[in-house]
């Protein structure tokens, strides 16, 4: 197959050669030239002819016979073709798999080009969304999902978290959605059915509600008779001293575990549809001051705020309290005598941010990930000296999912965490001068 392609003007030497010593013979020089030449020429022009034919009819068939150089392009041609064909085949297949693949999926898969046109679906996002083919080809999708939040959730460019709506067939049903973005801006959106998973969830969000409420009233029975009993500690035999003073200290443990367990709860609930009041920041920080008061002077520690910003937050009072109150109350636990505290209020362009700094024992980078789990605390040894229930962080983490905020944590041992809680511009307004 390797022809070169310098032996077709050898061919062109050796006809003229023969066509001169013919012409010489015969004494016709120009007309044997001529004729040999035009001979070239005809056979040349049939040959790019055939090509022509050859490749209209269909150019994957057998080539046309030839040799030369003529033969060798047809050679040529016919290997790129049959390559061409493989690769189509390979290509059919694939995309055969990935068809089969996506049709096998619970999960629906919408692919829509850089204008939010539906371009293709699987069949069970027909089944979830309701899509019909082919009326809802080329329809934007906002068109089809009309839910506020899936509009403004699809328009931001935010999609690192996934949506939870109701599906716009029937509202008991829940579905996540997850867009991603390929290509030039075309977008890809995964969407499932949980709502078994949010029933599971609820169901134990309800289950752990009910005990803690249940298991409420007979604790404060018990702390109230311990109490009693604390305060008139020498009504008491001697060696009763101490047990009735554990008892006491740990029943009081087990009711900040049940009133943490119920916050969280009553955070995480479903009907918790967060009042869009304005909050004022500033008088939450001062009021948890001087709530902290007794323990910030006990450890002598040093509390500033710096209050830049005159945005308010929107959304409920009490959870945002319960935010703040964590992480100051928590950046006095975890810092020694004579700390530092820093707390700031400030906003920029794209939101607000709210930093609670100390110059405390600090997290190693291993354990920052998981803090906001529930019970996750750090070195449960150094933890038992610190009293705590291990759900402070997980109630400011659903807060903040509440108050479409966001967390970032920076610590590093023996030298001090910074706890930022960011805001979307959203969930902010001017400060009026007459906050409630
Ligand atoms: P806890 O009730 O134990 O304080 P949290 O959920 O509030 O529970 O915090 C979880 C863990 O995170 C704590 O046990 C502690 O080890 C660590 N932690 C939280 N805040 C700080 C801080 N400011 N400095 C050092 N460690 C912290």
């Amino acid at each position: 197959m390797n022809y070169d392609p310098s032996s077709e003007i050898r061919h062109i030497a050796i006809i003229l050669v023969i066509s001169l010593f013919v012409g010489f013979t015969i004494d016709a020089l120009a007309w044997t030239l001529v004729i040999s030449l035009s001979g070239y020429i005809i056979w040349n022009l049939r040959q790019l002819f055939r090509l022509y034919h050859w490749l209209k009819k269909d150019g994957f068939s057998d080539p046309p016979d030839s040799h030369g150089l003529w033969g060798t392009t047809f050679d040529h041609i016919y290997k790129l073709q049959q390559n061409q064909l493989k690769y189509r085949a390979r290509l059919k297949r694939v995309i055969k798999r990935f068809r089969d693949s996506t049709f096998a999926l619970k999960e629906g898969f919408v692919m829509l080009d850089e204008h939010g046109n539906i371009d293709w679906w699987n069949p069970a996002a027909e089944k979830i969304l309701g899509l019909r083919a082919p009326f809802d080809s080329n329809q934007l999708i906002t068109n089809l999902i009309r839910h506020p939040k899936f509009i403004s959730y699809f328009e931001s460019d935010d999609h690192d978290r996934a949506l939870e709506i109701s599906s716009p067939l029937n509202t008991d049903i829940t579905l996540e959605f997850q867009i991603t973005r390929f290509g030039k801006q075309d977008h890809l959106i995964v969407v499932r059915d949980i709502t078994e998973l949010k029933q599971l969830d609820n169901m134990r969000t309800d289950f752990v509600a009910n005990v803690s409420h249940e298991l409420r009233t007979p604790l404060t029975v018990i702390d109230g008779y311990l109490e009693t009993m604390t305060d008139n500690i020498e009504t008491l035999s001697p060696p009763w001293h101490k047990p009735v003073r554990q008892m006491s200290e740990q029943t009081r443990r087990m009711s900040t575990l049940i009133n943490d367990l119920l916050l969280l709860s009553r955070i995480e609930s479903r009907n918790n549809t967060a009042r869009q009041a304005p909050i004022d920041i500033g008088s939450i920080i001062n009021s948890i001051r001087s709530d902290l008061s007794s323990l910030l002077a006990e450890k002598q520690q040093n509390i500033s705020i710096e209050l830049t910003s005159n945005k308010q937050l929107l959304g409920p009072k009490d959870q945002a309290y319960s935010l703040i109150s964590n992480l100051i109350t928590n950046a006095s636990k975890y810092s020694g005598d004579g700390a530092s505290i820093k707390v700031t209020w400030q906003d920029d362009s794209t939101g607000a941010q709210l930093s609670i700094e100390d110059n405390g024992i600090g997290i190693a980078p291993l354990d920052i990930p998981r803090l906001t789990e529930r019970f996750y605390r750090v070195d449960r040894g150094r933890a038992q000296a610190i009293k705590g229930t291990g759900l402070g962080l997980a109630i400011v983490k659903h807060v903040l999912i509440n108050l479409d905020g966001t967390l970032d944590i920076e610590s590093k041992i023996g030298v001090g965490s910074a706890f930022s809680c960011r805001f979307p511009g959203h969930r902010l307004q001017e400060l009026k001068q007459q906050a409630s």
